[in-house]
C-alpha cells in the first residue's frame, strides 16, 4: 500500500489543530481527512460518521481484536483510533491523507508506513492554550484540566516531529502549514 502521502497532525487539545486543518482542506479539497472512532461523547452539533465514529467502548474494543485500526490509544480517558480500511484504500489510489491524531497514535503509524510525515502544532503558551480552551467553550472545566495537565507530555513528543509550527498569529501558522503541503 501507501502510494499516497500521508500527513500525521499532533498538538495539545485547543492548540488550533482542526481551525488550521479546515484551512487546508479549503485550499484542497481533493485531500482526505481521516474520520477517527471514539468512546468520548458528541460535543454539540458533531454528527456520527463526519465528526467521528462515535462508539461504545464494546464497539471499540471489538475493533481492536479485529485488527481494524492502524493505531489507537487512550487520550484524556477515551479512546481513539483510526480505521486503517480507508487508509489503505486512499493511499493505494494515490490520494492525500491527513490524521489529526494525538502524539501516541502518530509514532505507531510511524512505526507502520515510515514514509508519513509528522506535523505537530504547538500554541504560544500554556497559558494562551488555556485561554483557547476556555473560550471554545465545548468541555467541561473538570475536561479543560485534563486536556491542560496532558499538554506538556504531547509538548515534549514534538522533538520527534518532522515540522513544528507554532500556532500565534492564525494567518502566519496557516502560511506556515501550507508550506508544508507543498514542499
Ligand atoms: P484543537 O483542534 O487543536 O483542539 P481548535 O482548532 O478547536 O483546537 O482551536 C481551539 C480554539 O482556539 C478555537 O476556539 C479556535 O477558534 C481558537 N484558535 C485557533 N487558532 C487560534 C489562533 N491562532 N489565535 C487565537 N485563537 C485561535
Ligand atoms: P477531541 O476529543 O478534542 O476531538 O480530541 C482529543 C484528542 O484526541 C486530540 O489530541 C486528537 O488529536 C486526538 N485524536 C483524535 N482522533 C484520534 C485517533 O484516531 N487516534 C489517536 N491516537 N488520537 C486521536
Amino acid at each position: 500500500m501507501a502510494e499516497g502521502l500521508l500527513y500525521v497532525i499532533s498538538g495539545p487539545s485547543g492548540a488550533g489543530k482542526g481551525t488550521l486543518v479546515s484551512r487546508v482542506l479549503e485550499e484542497h479539497p481533493d485531500y482526505v481527512l481521516s474520520i477517527s472512532a471514539t468512546t468520548r461523547a458528541p460535543r454539540q452539533g458533531e454528527v456520527d460518521g463526519v465528526h467521528y465514529h462515535f462508539m461504545s467502548i464494546d464497539e471499540f474494543e471489538d475493533v481492536i481484536e479485529k485488527d481494524g485500526f492502524i493505531e489507537w490509544a487512550q487520550v484524556h480517558s477515551n479512546y481513539y483510533g483510526t480505521p486503517l480500511a480507508p487508509i489503505e484504500e486512499h493511499l493505494a489510489a494515490g490520494d492525500t491523507v491527513l490524521l489529526e491524531i494525538d502524539v501516541q497514535g502518530a509514532f505507531q503509524v510511524l512505526d507502520k508506513l515510515p514514509q508519513a510525515k509528522l506535523v505537530f502544532i504547538a500554541p504560544p503558551s500554556l497559558e494562551e492554550l488555556e485561554r483557547r480552551l476556555r473560550g471554545r467553550a465545548t468541555d467541561s472545566d473538570e475536561v479543560i484540566d485534563q486536556r491542560l495537565a496532558n499538554a506538556k507530555g504531547e509538548m515534549e513528543a514534538s522533538k520527534d516531529y518532522d515540522y513544528v509550527i507554532v500556532n500565534d498569529d492564525l494567518e502566519r501558522a496557516a502560511k506556515e502549514l501550507s508550506h508544508v503541503f507543498d514542499s
